[in-house]
């Protein structure tokens, strides 16, 4: 599950700095906007996210 539109993950995409994920869709909106996880608000760093194949 996506942590921002709740979907199936299709290019997942994983927060390195708690571990939750998103898709690789949602990902650019969410930098943009909060730059925070959904779930617990720890802060994104843009440059350290693992996509997940
Ligand atoms: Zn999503
Ligand atoms: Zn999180």
């Amino acid at each position: 599950m996506c942590t921002v539109c709740m979907e199936v993950l299709k290019f997942p995409v994983q927060f390195e700095s708690c571990g939750h994920r998103c898709c690789a869709n949602c990902l650019p909106e969410l930098l943009r906007t909060s730059a925070q996880c959904p779930i617990d608000g720890i802060p994104i760093d843009r440059n350290r996210q693992v996509c997940l194949r």
